[in-house]
């Protein structure tokens, strides 16, 4: 897309979020997901007028073909707000669903599978980490998919399934063949949520709060869950190998939308540090303190973002594998620029920043997994370390 064509798009869908996304927000924060469906439907309708729908797929699957670089833009501006992704189709897990089907569903599976997805007539979710085992370190999973006849009959526990309340299917990752070597045991198998021997344990309560529908996490059980072969994504074993796809452009995704949050936090700082009245004359924008939390999380944010798009340029260019050290460096960077950005927004608005009359206090109860979802920071750190000392040894 031309520099001047994207420049429009974003001038507009930041125009669509603050009239109509952002006035959606209080209720949201008040009544959950589920309650609010509705009204974002009517809104995703209109994203859909616009011509702005699922912005990073491909035309020919109806989205609008953005490159990784320019839905980094796109990602930015609607992470403005809590329900931008969703209303413009493009959230997780949702987005890293389509992502891998078009890479490898079968035309079956794309038909049955991808086009509801892409539609927004359906949900879905990934179901990997198991709460026995260390997510970190993914190889070492209990859920086994074994053959039977036409069938794989899948039998484990999983937890932190994102969204899995209401989805029509999840992608579970599972063992295939425990004998192999250890990258090559697992392979992703779609699971439609009626399948019987699916179960819903709960919605896992995550900082207080159980959440519905797409914004919640649940743990699930799979029980003597029988699927079609036809179901495997991919080929068999290559289960890891997929996962790791998928990350790459997602943290590029998840980067640009906490910076998108980064830059809501600031202006809601900015302009409480402003109308806050400490006495006649004084407001908090007077004080050296709030003074150096706007100008230094403007400089975080200002450098965050610079790395993110160099890391996006470089998929773009030479691919995901070449790019291996700058997706980890933002991933650590960019959630911990967040997480300082976040907490000086709250404590600049004092009592009301911990309200849910702003959404700082949402971001700062659900972004604090940032720092731990698509590898916590100390396992990135320690990737990147390790190729540096590599060079030098
Ligand atoms: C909000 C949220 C949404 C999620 N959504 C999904 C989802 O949709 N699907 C899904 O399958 N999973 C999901 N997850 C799970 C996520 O992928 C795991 O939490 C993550 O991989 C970490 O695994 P763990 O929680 O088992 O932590 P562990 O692996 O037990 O690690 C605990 C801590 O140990 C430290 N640590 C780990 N390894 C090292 C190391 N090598 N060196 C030093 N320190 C280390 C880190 O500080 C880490 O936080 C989600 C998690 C959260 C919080």
């Amino acid at each position: 897309m031309e520099p001047q064509v994207i420049d429009k798009v974003l001038d507009t869908m930041r125009q669509f979020v603050r009239e109509e996304i952002i006035p959606l927000e209080a209720e949201f924060l008040a009544k959950g997901f589920t309650a609010m469906l509705p009204k974002l439907q009517e809104k995703r309708e209109m994203v859909k007028k616009l011509g702005f729908w699922c912005p990073q797929i491909p035309e020919e699957y109806g989205g609008m073909g953005l490159s990784l670089m320019e839905h980094g833009l796109v990602s930015e501006v609607l992470g403005q707000t809590p329900i931008g992704h969703f209303v413009f189709n493009c959230q997780a897990p949702d987005a890293g669903n389509m992502e891998i089907l078009i890479d490898h569903g079968t035309p079956e599976q794309k038909e049955k599978f991808l086009l509801p997805l892409v539609r927004g007539e359906v949900r879905s979710c990934f179901s990997m980490t198991e709460p026995e085992h260390a997510g970190s370190n993914p190889v070492v999973m209990s859920t086994t998919a074994v053959k039977e006849g036409n069938s794989y009959i899948i039998d484990g526990h999983k937890w932190f399934t994102s969204a899995a309340d209401g989805a029509a299917f999840a992608v579970v990752m599972a063992v295939t063949d425990p004998h192999a070597s250890v990258h090559q045991r697992a392979s992703q198998i779609i699971v439609p949520t009626d399948t019987p021997g699916f179960e819903l344990i709960r919605n896992i309560s995550v900082m207080g709060e159980p959440g519905d529908g797409w914004a919640s996490h649940a743990e699930v059980r799979y029980s003597d869950v029988r699927v079609p072969q036809e179901n495997l994504l991919g080929q068999e074993g290559h289960g890891f190998a997929i996962a790791q796809e998928r990350l790459g452009p997602g943290r590029i995704h998840h980067c640009m939308r906490w910076l998108g949050i980064c830059e809501r936090a600031f202006e809601l700082m900015v302009k409480q540090a402003l109308l806050r009245e400490l006495g006649p004359g004084t407001v908090l924008a007077d004080k050296q303190t709030i003074q150096n939390w706007v100008a230094e999380s403007r400089a975080e944010m200002n450098a965050a973002r610079l790395m993110v798009l160099d890391a996006a340029n470089k998929i773009d260019k030479q691919g995901v594998y070449a790019s291996r050290n700058e997706i980890s460096m933002i991933k650590f960077f960019v959630a911990g620029v967040l997480m300082r950005v976040l907490d000086r927004a709250i404590q600049t608005h004092g009592a009301m920043g911990m309200t849910d009359d702003t959404p700082l206090a949402y971001w700062y109860r659900h972004e604090r997994a940032s720092r731990i979802y698509d590898g916590p920071d100390e396992v990135h750190k320690m990737v990147v370390a390790r190729r540096i000392f590599k060079q030098y040894r």
